[in-house]
């Protein structure tokens, strides 16, 4: 299993961060058995203790998780997150949603393919812009 990390540079401090996409060696779709036998605290506690309570009336829990980038519609800042959609065969029972460390509002899923330019995490300015030829494919 592998996914993307995608480079951003900020055009005016130089400030570089990668950010994940896509599956990992544990962030990826599996069964509650399977989420349980990796015995780890993969994701936050509130989505944690969700899985357990559905899993207990779904039998056919699936946890789809995936690396993904969020913006803030706000401030503009990137945040890369794991996102969680519990499903049991074609219904979608809950997806997690998170919020900016920063000012608080509701982040959205962005399509870094699309994403052209954020805020800079270091210097705060908007020239935070993704390196076409730095992606590369990591193993997590
Ligand atoms: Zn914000
Ligand atoms: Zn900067």
């Amino acid at each position: 299993m592998s996914g993307h990390a995608f480079s951003y540079i900020c055009t005016h401090c130089k400030y570089e961060e990668y950010y994940k996409q896509g599956h990992g060696y544990l962030v990826k779709p599996q069964t509650y058995a399977e989420y349980k036998r990796t015995n780890q605290k993969l994701f936050h506690y509130e989505i944690h203790n969700k899985i357990v309570k559905l899993s207990k009336v779904h039998p056919g829990l699936v946890i789809n998780a995936t690396f993904q980038v969020y913006k803030c519609p706000k401030c503009n800042l990137l945040h890369n997150k794991i996102q969680v959609t519990l499903t049991d065969g074609n219904v979608s029972l809950h997806t997690n949603r998170f919020k900016c460390s920063k000012c608080r509002s509701k982040l959205r899923l962005t399509n870094i393919h699309r994403l052209k330019r954020a805020t800079c995490p270091n210097c705060g300015k908007s020239g935070f812009k993704r390196q076409d030829l730095h992606d590369r494919l990591w193993e997590k």
